[in-house]
């Protein structure tokens, strides 16, 4: 469930770079079915947004999968990493401490 995050972010910043390259090939092409101005205006809602909206996206997902890790619990023992709330370690039965 993590990687959510990650890949509708991943999915959104790639939708937006294919939108900025296609209308930015459209205005190189000179397509006269829009104006350059409907084109730049296409190309700020539906390219840059969504791909500033991705890379937060990303940036907020690593956030809040660094803070999970820390409150990952070792164990001191064997040095297995133990799930959040198990109290002892399931390899050796060595007692957990909850400092983090
Ligand atoms: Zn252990």
């Amino acid at each position: 469930m993590k990687y959510v995050l990650f890949i509708i972010g991943i999915i959104l910043s790639l939708f937006g770079f294919l939108m900025v390259t296609g209308v930015l090939i459209g205005i190189t092409n000179g397509d006269p079915e829009y104006s350059l101005a409907s084109k730049i205006v296409s190309m700020i809602f539906l390219g840059i947004v969504p791909l500033a909206g991705g890379i937060v996206l990303c940036i907020f997902a690593a956030k809040k999968w660094r803070k999970a890790k820390v409150k990952q619990q070792i164990c001191g023992k064997c040095n297995c990493s133990l799930e959040p709330g198990w109290t002892a370690c399931p390899h050796c039965g060595e007692k957990v401490s909850l400092t983090n």
